[in-house]
């Protein structure tokens, strides 16, 4: 089955081979280096020097670890759809202090939104959400990155969507906190997450007395100091073995320019598709995901037909999320998708709509 899904995608053959390899004891010198090697990767993937925090659990959890663990007063969530509404709400279980400021959907959040928000309060922890899956809108970080700079606030950033097809410079763009799950553009299995921890993070999370357990990113970060890149508890070790694999190749083999200029021709090929036959749910184009790509169903087809149509042909898209449902639908450009992936599937929705 070809996944068009924004997540899971698909795995290469290579990567899912390596997790068949036997397991090693999480407290082995061998554990130490498997974790190392996939941080030292995901540096690179993240554009940072700052230590990567690897987390068995989807990126949800590193959603909860980054507001719980980085605010003792109060936090500021940026949404611009489901999945910062989702922050906000995770805040709001764990008894936080959270406020939250919502852009229409498919739109994207501008600095000066960002401005006025931080205007009536005092935050010490600002979420936003890098490309919004639901939406298929990915806000530019570098002018709310100008807005922070200097701040006395955490900033973390969802690149759940984003992270490993579009560059993002998490140290230039001073994000302390950038998160991402396996199962999307890193082509991985689901079941694991990083994220980047600043020094400022760090500082800032010493100061917040109850920070969880297993999503506490403070221990997270210190057990790596003390047991050198070893995990506080027991880690999906074959997962690991699948991530070093797979990021040693889009590192040193595929090259990360490489990589995220793919994803951008792939983008443009199904945006001119959609534009052409429907048309795209961004509002303003400049703000179209590179990885997603969320299309308004202008021509009212039935989503669920044409994903049976293409089920016969091993291909899968994905309907609208939540409220958006039939209204819009999706289709995913990420991990390692080819040109040729795309237009066959382009071929084939064309063929459901003649
Ligand atoms: C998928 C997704 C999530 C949730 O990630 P999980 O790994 O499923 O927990 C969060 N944010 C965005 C933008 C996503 O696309």
């Amino acid at each position: 089955m070809k996944l068009f899904i924004p997540g899971p995608t698909n795995v290469r053959q290579e990567v899912l081979q390596a997790m068949t390899k036997s397991l090693i004891g999480h407290r082995t010198k061998s554990a130490s280096e498997l974790q190392k090697n996939i941080s030292m990767n995901m540096q690179d993937v993240f554009g940072s020097k700052e230590m990567v925090l690897c987390s068995t659990s989807s990126g949800t959890g590193l959603m909860e670890g980054s507001i719980r663990s980085c605010t003792s007063s109060k936090a500021a969530v940026f949404s611009m759809g489901s999945f910062g509404n989702k922050w906000h709400k995770i805040g709001i279980s764990n008894g936080l202090h959270v406020d939250l400021y919502k852009v229409k959907e498919g739109k994207h959040i501008d600095a000066n939104f960002v401005e006025d928000a931080l205007k009536k309060d005092h935050y010490d922890f600002v979420a936003i959400t890098h490309n919004e899956t639901s939406t298929g809108v990915c806000n530019d970080l570098t002018e709310i990155s100008e807005l922070l700079r200097g701040k006395d606030i955490v900033w973390a950033v969802d690149g759940v969507s984003s992270v490993g097809g579009v560059k993002i410079d998490t140290d230039e763009l001073g994000i302390d906190i950038l998160l991402t799950s396996t199962q999307k553009c890193l082509g991985l299995p689901p079941g694991m997450a990083f994220c980047t921890f600043s020094e400022k993070a760090i500082e800032k999370a010493k100061n917040v007395k109850l920070r969880g357990m297993y999503f506490d990113l403070l221990s997270l970060y210190k057990k790596i100091l003390e047991k050198d890149y070893q995990y506080p508890n027991t880690p999906n070790i074959s997962l690991m073995y699948a991530a070093e694999v797979q990021t040693n190749y889009m590192v040193h083999e595929e090259g990360l320019a490489t990589r995220y200029q793919r994803h951008k021709d792939l983008a443009n090929i199904v945006r001119n598709w959609a534009k052409e036959n429907f048309a795209l749910f961004v509002e303003e184009e400049a703000f179209a995901s590179d990885t997603v790509t969320c299309v308004k169903n202008t021509r009212n087809i039935d989503i669920g037909a044409l994903n049976k149509f293409l089920g016969k042909k091993d291909m899968m898209i994905s309907n609208g999320y939540g409220d958006l449902k039939n209204e819009t639908f999706r289709i995913a450009h990420m991990a390692d998708m080819t040109k040729e992936d795309i237009e066959e599937l382009l071929y084939e929705i064309d063929q459901f709509i003649k």
